[in-house]
């Protein structure tokens, strides 16, 4: 696939000492209501960061797994996404590095073949459920990835996956139930299919 590379500013949000504690309160605040349970899925609440049952929406007009170079953004070598996901992910990357973690991505947007190619490969691992249906995985929209950090592929005890929980509602991405991978979010910062998060507006906004 040839997506050409644009170019962009990526303006990181000032912050003062005293904005970032209160982040982090309410980060806080928002894991220990995650822990338990007192949001509710439809809350439309932004300080759940993980709200297991929300997923990604599906693209009018196009299908899973062949979205044309105008739906796309190259991010980097690594990672290709659904252009609407572009500013929150940034964004995103650029909130962990200032807090020390060294997010990045292992993996975006899959093509179908793609989705194939992973679906046998965990298939002939036996674990067939780390890989969706060829056509139904959310990579295929341009609106999942795969992470990392300075220390690898996230796990669910490592630092990138902590931060993750803490932030990652603030710009719309979500960690889905039933998914046993700890380096896999799903963009659901238009509400997703629950219409469950309030995302900064600015997040919203990207025109190229
Ligand atoms: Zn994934």
């Amino acid at each position: 696939m040839s997506v050409a590379v644009l170019k962009r500013a990526v303006v990181a949000p000032k912050r003062s000492r005293l904005s970032k504690l209160g982040l982090l309160l309410v980060a806080l605040f928002a894991g220990i209501l995650a822990v338990t349970g007192c949001t509710t899925g439809s809350s439309g609440s932004s300080l759940n960061p993980i709200n297991p049952a929300n997923r990604p929406t599906t693209i009018t007009g196009y299908t899973n797994g062949q979205l044309p170079s105008s739906q796309l953004y190259v991010v980097n070598s690594n990672c290709t996404l659904y252009r609407p996901t572009v500013d929150s992910y940034e964004a995103m990357i650029a909130a962990a590095r200032s807090a020390g973690v060294q997010l990045s991505a292992a993996e975006c947007y899959r093509d179908y073949s793609g989705q194939v190619y992973e679906r046998n490969y965990w298939c002939k691992l036996g674990i067939c459920a780390n890989a969706a249906v060829p056509g139904y995985s959310n990579h295929g929209w341009g609106k999942a990835v795969d992470l990392r950090d300075q220390n690898g592929s996230l796990t669910f005890t490592s630092i990138g996956y902590k931060w993750m929980v803490a932030h990652a509602g603030q710009y719309g991405w979500n960690h889905p139930g039933g998914v046993n991978e700890a380096w896999h979010w799903e963009w659901v910062g238009d509400g997703g299919t629950m219409h469950g998060y309030a995302v900064r507006p600015d997040l919203m906004n990207w025109n190229p």
